[in-house]
């Protein structure tokens, strides 16, 4: 079995941890960079990507997760997880900075305050029926470079069209939180991701 490890330094750490070990993963907590090397993939979840990445810093986690991403550890980002991995930051807090290797541009609460937090039937590239999606002042992503694939965008509202939905080699990541709720299959696309690499 893979070992997925979850970043545990803040957000929905056990959702993810419950999803992975459904799927037949070992999956275990990553707070250190010991544990972080014992990974055949990561996943970043949701939380507040500033708080995260401080924590990171604290944890002397910022650096080993950069290396790892960038030596081709499959990471799967979720909402804030998704901004972690992103290149680019548009309306981030200033000088915000992530762990990069995702060649996507993402807009931070790019929903707005009206729609803070919203659910919506998503089709995602590679699976057959369409997921429920829960977006919890999530990003989107403003734009990508050719070698990201698009795995989804919003299908109804005024945001029909963005790009909340990605995969690029052995990243992924989403806008919304496919750790909530029962269904894994989304969860189940990265754990064939980390099966493959
Ligand atoms: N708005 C949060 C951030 O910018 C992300 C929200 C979430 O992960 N649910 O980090």
């Amino acid at each position: 079995q893979p070992t997925i490890g979850v970043l545990a330094l803040q957000g929905d750490v056990r959702e993810h941890l419950a999803a992975l070990r459904s799927l037949g993963a070992d999956a275990i907590s990553v707070r250190r960079p010991a544990e972080l090397a014992a990974c055949d993939g990561l996943v970043l979840p949701g939380g507040e990507s500033t708080t995260m990445v401080k924590l990171a810093r604290i944890f002397d986690l910022l650096e080993p997760l950069r290396d790892a991403v960038r030596t081709g550890l499959p990471a799967f980002g979720t909402c804030a997880g998704m901004i972690l991995l992103a290149d680019r930051i548009e309306d981030g807090a200033a000088g915000q900075e992530t762990i990069g290797g995702l060649h996507i541009t993402v807009r931070r609460n790019a929903f707005g305050r009206q729609v803070d937090s919203f659910e919506e039937d998503l089709h995602v590239d590679g699976l057959a029926d369409a997921v429920r999606a829960v977006f919890i002042r999530a990003p989107w992503v403003e734009a990508v470079e050719d070698d990201v694939e698009v795995l989804a965008r919003v299908e109804t509202g005024p945001a029909t069209g963005r790009i909340v939905a990605v995969r690029q080699g052995p990243l992924m990541a989403t806008s919304f939180h496919p750790e909530v709720g029962s269904d894994d299959r989304v969860h189940g696309m990265f754990v064939d991701l980390v099966r493959s690499a």
